[in-house]
């Protein structure tokens, strides 16, 4: 047993890099002041520190400071996004398109909106988890006003082609309006909004080193927006509410740490990632692989194994000391809203996973400080797991039987 947990569980969180912390201290202490009440040197501390944090933000995905708006969280930013456009937009149309496979915070974002007369259509993706680009082409209408494709699936890993359904959108409906959820990519892996062309674009700090409750919103100079709540004028009034300056302090750094980082980080990660992979593919009879193996955030490893509820297999590891996720983490322990019954994945339905195992696969995802040794003890480790999950299957004894 390891002193400490393997986390491979990094699509859920990550842990504050030591040095966000250092640069997120002062503003919990002498430097309290309020960006918006900047007459006094306290706020003027706290607003160029905004600024800063803004810059290094807009640094990572190629944006201008200006287009940046700082939110809570994912969550937030993705509602913003959706409600938010398509608000703006509604005398234009009222159709909007989404994949099948976005985070909950996307998908119940956009089908909330049916709600207020709009409609919202999901594009659907193929087995290798990547969105069906003919399919999209054909559903753009030309009172489409939204579509939002993620642009890597936190729960399968595949990285979708995000560029070229931009490409596809604007030449078919050149007023349709794309955001992308990059929660899971951006300061992951290199992210540019002028190669991907998108008008909006989210990204969460807790998914690279930085602190929950910073999050951001893209939006291109010139994409037209609704807020959300009403209130004062922060953050060109996109967003009222004062700003969580040491959390905004710490997504700006661990942006700045992300760019510069980056190739070192993802060249390690990528190694372990496919170490693990090899080692699953050789030692687990069964064990199939989610999402295209091509395309894939680095480190990022999903898979089911028949016979094994893999709710289980998440119990068993966390008794060996390894964290890892079922499913989407998001939505491991989610119950239906009126049922005492979980939820299967709609993202693993979507790719074709036989339903009554949806409530549960793997997903292993590395970080920049795992490690070769804590590979070679999940490899060890999870085998023998299954083993005695399949001794207590009654299908693993009659597919065995049937072998005979
Ligand atoms: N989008 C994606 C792709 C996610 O994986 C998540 C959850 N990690 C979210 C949005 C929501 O993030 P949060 O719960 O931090 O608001």
């Amino acid at each position: 047993m390891p002193d400490k947990m393997i986390f491979f569980d990094h699509t859920s969180t990550t842990p504050l890099d030591p040095r966000v912390l250092e640069v997120m201290l002062p503003y919990f202490k002498e430097n309290f002041g309020n960006p918006s009440s900047h007459v006094h040197s306290l706020g003027q501390i706290a607003l160029k520190a905004v600024d800063k944090a803004r810059e290094q933000v807009a640094a990572l995905i190629s944006a201008k400071p200006s287009e940046i708006i700082f939110t809570s969280g994912a969550t937030e930013a993705n509602n913003l996004a959706v409600k938010g456009i398509a608000n703006a937009n509604k005398t234009k149309g009222r159709h909007i398109l989404i994949s099948q496979i976005e985070h909950y915070s996307v998908m119940n974002t956009a089908m909330f909106l049916n709600s207020q007369g709009f409609e919202t259509e999901q594009v659907p993706v193929g087995e290798d988890g990547f969105v069906k680009l003919d399919e999209l082409e054909k559903m753009i209408r030309e009172d489409t006003i939204l579509i939002s494709i993620m642009l890597s699936n936190t729960e399968i890993g595949v990285i979708e082609p995000v560029k070229q359904a931009v490409e596809i959108a604007k030449r078919k409906n050149p007023a349709v309006i794309f955001h992308t959820d990059a929660a899971s990519s951006a300061g992951i892996i290199p992210v540019d909004v002028n190669d991907l062309g998108v008008d909006a674009l989210t990204l969460s700090a807790h998914n690279f080193y930085g602190p929950k409750g910073a999050a951001a919103l893209y939006l291109r100079e010139g994409t037209k927006l609704f807020s959300l709540f009403e209130g004062g004028f922060q953050e060109s009034g996109y967003r009222s509410g004062t700003e969580n300056v040491p959390a905004i302090v710490g997504m700006g750094e661990a942006a700045r740490l992300a760019k510069e980082e980056m190739p070192e980080r993802n060249r390690k990660i990528e190694a372990l990632g496919k170490k693990l992979w090899n080692g699953l593919a050789e030692k687990i009879e069964y064990l199939h692989f989610t999402g295209s193996s091509e395309n894939r955030l680095p480190g990022h490893v999903s898979f089911w194994v028949e016979f094994a509820e893999g709710e289980s297999i998440l119990l068993f590891l966390a008794v060996k000391g390894i964290a890892a996720a079922s499913g989407s983490a998001c939505s491991s322990n989610l119950r239906a809203r009126d049922e005492d019954e979980l939820v299967g994945s709609h993202v693993l339905a979507a790719v074709g996973v036989p339903t009554d195992i949806c409530s549960g696969s793997i997903t292993f995802m590395l970080g920049k400080d795992s490690t070769e040794e804590e590979v070679d003890y999940v490899l060890e480790t999870l085998p023998p797991i299954i083993q005695r999950l399949w001794s207590m299957s009654p299908s693993y004894e009659d597919m065995l039987k049937n072998k005979k």
